[in-house]
């Protein structure tokens, strides 16, 4: 699905520079590499707070414990996404909500989310699925319109730009009150291991996100709050260092393997390209077909005969997961459902060359044919 080698052949020099200098400083933990890597995916970002944490989880986490919300509050978040954003709702003994997604770009929307406000509800988390916004600005004002915190789960959209009513363009994790991503090696921005940040453009709350993510100090040893132990190792933060300078480069990369199967695909009737948002650059952390012919796991059986591997990016809605069935008030969601029954995500990353598209391209022509 990715190739994470060939892709650190190509940034050898100077990631093996970059894990170095951490080696010969000895600056394990906090050292000038974070600070480094903050300060350049504040600038990239343009936000007033970037937080480095140790996954995009733990990020989720820390998002909902700044909010001050109390137990039973209610959050809503999509059925179809990965477990994490649901699974740190339930831990910290908050409600997910979980609504349907638009059926054409896979993200919640603002008329979704209305119809699922309740009088409990404090928070929405919108999921910027597959490197695609959720249409980030109509979520936002109808949070402020109805005094909701809006997180958003970019840890599929890093570098994906969303265009404002007015023309104007912002990152996508910008237009919430609290952005959080996951450097997890296959992410569009990888690390060598775990690691995750957080964003805000609110400097109050940045502080509150960074006091808990070191154990609710601000001053070693004094502690003003409960927080927990969540960091990004200087080694991960001098790779992403180099790597976030590639990122915009690796997505036209990644878009341009899209484009090539778009052109291949659309034409076949029973599968359905992946649709593109008019405010939203898509950064296409997967290519997402929808089989519409019933045949999805044929096909992948098909793929995976000739050596081609795929991925079903949900098999099964999170209401319907063992964690979360026995919340009651937890519905069926036809769109969901669906999604789960039909979606199959194919190789894309930015190591791909002409011949391996075209191998991926004629077997998915073959087998519909
Ligand atoms: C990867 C991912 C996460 C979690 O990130 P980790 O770094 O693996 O903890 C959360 N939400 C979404 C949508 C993700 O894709």
């Amino acid at each position: 699905m990715v190739d994470l080698k060939g892709q650190y052949l190509r940034i050898k020099s100077q990631v093996d520079e970059g894990i170095m200098e951490v080696l010969t400083e000895t600056s394990y933990i906090n050292g000038p590499q974070v600070t480094a890597f903050k300060d350049h995916l504040e600038r990239y970002l343009n936000v007033k707070r970037v937080v480095p944490c140790a996954n995009g989880t733990d990020a989720l986490q820390i998002a909902m414990m700044a909010l001050g919300l109390k137990p039973g509050d209610e959050v809503i978040v999509p059925a179809f996404t990965y477990v994490a954003t649901a699974e740190v709702i339930a831990l910290l003994n908050l409600k997910p909500v979980m609504v349907d997604v638009d059926e054409n770009s896979f993200n919640i929307t603002p008329e979704i989310i209305e119809s699922a406000i309740t009088n409990k509800t404090r928070a929405v988390v919108p999921v910027n699925l597959y490197g695609q916004c959720a249409d980030l600005e109509g979520i936002r004002n109808l949070c402020d319109q109805r005094s909701l915190f809006m997180i958003e789960d970019n840890a599929q959209a890093i570098g994906a730009d969303f265009q404002l009513n007015n023309g104007e363009k912002v990152k996508s994790g910008t237009v919430g009150h609290i952005g959080s991503t996951s450097f997890y090696p296959s992410k569009n921005l990888g690390a060598y291991g775990d690691g995750g940040a957080l964003y805000t453009q609110d400097e109050n709350l940045g502080l509150i996100l960074h006091k808990i993510a070191n154990h609710g100090q601000t001053k070693r040893y004094y502690h003003d709050m409960v927080g927990v132990n969540s960091r990004l190792d200087s080694v991960q933060a001098a790779i992403l260092n180099v790597k976030l300078t590639y990122l915009d480069q690796f997505a036209a990369e990644r878009r341009a393997v899209a484009d090539a199967y778009d052109a291949a695909f659309s034409n076949i009737d029973a599968i359905q390209i992946p649709y593109r948002v008019a405010f939203s650059t898509h950064v296409f952390h997967q290519y997402t077909l929808k089989v519409n012919n019933g045949k999805r796991d044929e096909l992948q059986a098909y793929l995976k005969e000739r050596g081609i591997p795929s991925i079903i990016y949900y098999p099964l809605p999170l209401y319907e997961q063992k964690a979360f069935v026995k919340d009651a008030n937890i519905h069926f969601l036809p769109i969901t459902d669906k999604l789960c029954k039909s979606v199959l995500s194919l190789p894309i990353h930015t190591e791909m060359s002409t011949e391996q598209i075209a191998y991926i391209t004629e077997a998915v022509i073959q087998f519909f044919k």
